[in-house]
């Protein structure tokens, strides 16, 4: 069975030095080197040795593509490059920010100059609420590029900023997959991602797909929020789930980042175990595992 992951995030050194920007103690220029040390990170180097790398990760482990994030406003040329070393492996996708004053720019450079083909909105990260006529500016212009919009909705811990020390003031009411639904179902052609099936907003992630057919869900990382809900299991979360909004929208991914640890097998294992123990029929599954992600980003 062919494999595709929807959710990987390219950790790129742009990345760590954006990202810990504000820590004054590292001297300008050396955060990629010293943040990697902190976490115990491989240095990721130049955006061209990471995305070979990652090929390499995804020929180990049989992969035949994967959706890499640029997983901070202003990596985006990081992802292009990767994709552009191996358009036929990896997918490029990239967080924006629809309430900064460069978004716009930012928006159309991604999906036009750079070819990437995932925008990916944090509101609880930036502040901003689904229903903003900057949000439906991003719609629009994915629309007209034949883009997919990923909405990151519900709980949002982000692991390397709390390894950092760098706060992480998210307002996790902005992230409802229901003020979602309401743009979402405006562009009925822009396929809407939300991961972790809605990380804790388990019912609203549910009646927002059920209400709009483009929203689908990705059943990346190790689905920590079950814990929100007591004797939840992931058996009965994908039952739930095909159930609602069937086979055609449910797209494995595994939320792998950093090396060395490298593509999170264990994730695959564990869903393929899953999706076995409930009996799906292995049709099915080929559509959860790569066929959903192939329609998408043929
Ligand atoms: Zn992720």
């Amino acid at each position: 069975m062919q494999v595709c992951d929807a959710h990987c995030h390219f950790f790129s050194s742009r990345f760590l030095e954006i990202l810990a920007k504000d820590r004054r103690d590292i001297a300008p220029g050396d955060h990629a080197a010293v943040v990697s040390t902190l976490l115990g990170w491989d240095p990721p180097g130049p955006p061209d040795a990471l995305a070979d790398r990652w090929v390499v990760e995804l020929d180990r482990h049989q992969v035949a593509r994967a959706a890499l994030i640029a997983s901070i406003p202003g990596d985006e040329e990081s992802v292009a490059a990767a994709i552009a070393r191996h358009p036929s492996r990896l997918v490029g996708f990239f967080m924006l920010n629809p309430s900064a004053s460069d978004a716009a720019e930012r928006l159309l450079r991604a999906l036009s100059d750079w070819k990437l083909r995932g925008v990916c909105l944090f509101p609880a990260m930036h502040h901003y609420r689904l229903d903003d006529e900057r949000v439906t500016a991003t719609f629009e212009v994915a629309a007209s590029r034949g883009a997919a919009v990923f909405v990151h909705c519900g709980v949002l811990t982000v692991g390397v900023r709390k390894k950092l020390g760098l706060p992480s003031p998210f307002n996790l009411r902005l992230g409802d997959p229901l003020a979602l639904a309401t743009v979402a179902a405006r562009f009925p052609k822009v396929p809407v991602i939300i991961p972790h099936f809605g990380a804790g907003f388990l019912r609203e992630t549910l009646m927002a797909a059920d209400q709009c057919p483009n929203i689908h869900l990705d059943t990346s990382s190790t689905n920590g929020w079950l814990k929100y809900h007591p004797g939840l299991t992931l058996e009965a979360v994908m039952r739930q789930a095909l159930e609602v909004v069937g086979a055609d929208r449910l797209l494995f991914g595994t939320d792998s980042s950093f090396f060395p640890r490298g593509w999170q097998r264990q994730i695959f294992d564990q869903q393929k175990a899953t999706l076995d123990a409930i009996g799906v029929a292995p049709e099915a599954q080929e559509k959860i595992f790569s066929g959903n992600f192939q329609r998408l980003f043929a």
